[in-house]
C-alpha cells in the first residue's frame, strides 16, 4: 500500500465544500512548502479563511503572481502575506530573499491590490518577524 493510499484511506473529513469560494479574510497566503510549517496554526486560521499558495521557499515566481493575481480577482482577496522561515533548504537566505520577494510582488503590475502586501519571517523558536522590501 502506497502512502497515498494510506492518505486515502484515513480520510478524515467527508464534509461538502463550502458554496463561497472567497476567502472570508480576504488574504492571501505565499509559504514556503515545508511541512514543518502549518500555516492555517501559525495564524489561527479555519478553512474558508484565506487562500494559501505554497512552493519552495515561498518564492514569488511568475506562477505564484498568477495565483495572487486570481485570488485578487476571483477570489476578493485585498491583502497578501508572504511567510518565509528560517532553516530553509530551499533559500539561502531567507531574510534576504523574502525582501526581493516582497519588493517583486508590490512592484508587479498584475496585480489589482499592492497596497497590503506584507512578510514575515518564521524563526526557528516559532516567532513571527515582520520583513520589510528593500528600499
Ligand atoms: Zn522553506
Amino acid at each position: 500500500m502506497s502512502q497515498t493510499d494510506l492518505l486515502v484511506a484515513r480520510q478524515a473529513s467527508r464534509r461538502p465544500l463550502a458554496a463561497s469560494r472567497r476567502p472570508s479574510s480576504q488574504i492571501a497566503i505565499l509559504s514556503c512548502m515545508d511541512a514543518r510549517l502549518n500555516v492555517f496554526a501559525i495564524f489561527g486560521l479555519a478553512e474558508g479563511d484565506a487562500h494559501v499558495i505554497r512552493n519552495a521557499g515561498g518564492c514569488v515566481t511568475d506562477d505564484a503572481i498568477r495565483s495572487i493575481a486570481l485570488s485578487q480577482r476571483v477570489g476578493g482577496t485585498r491583502e497578501v502575506v508572504l511567510l518565509h522561515h528560517e532553516d530553509c533548504a530551499a533559500v539561502a537566505d531567507p531574510e534576504a530573499d523574502l525582501r526581493r520577494c516582497l519588493g517583486r510582488l508590490k512592484s508587479t503590475f498584475l496585480l489589482p491590490h499592492t497596497d497590503a502586501i506584507r512578510g514575515f519571517l518564521y524563526e526557528a523558536g516559532g516567532a513571527l518577524r515582520e520583513t520589510h522590501p528593500e528600499e
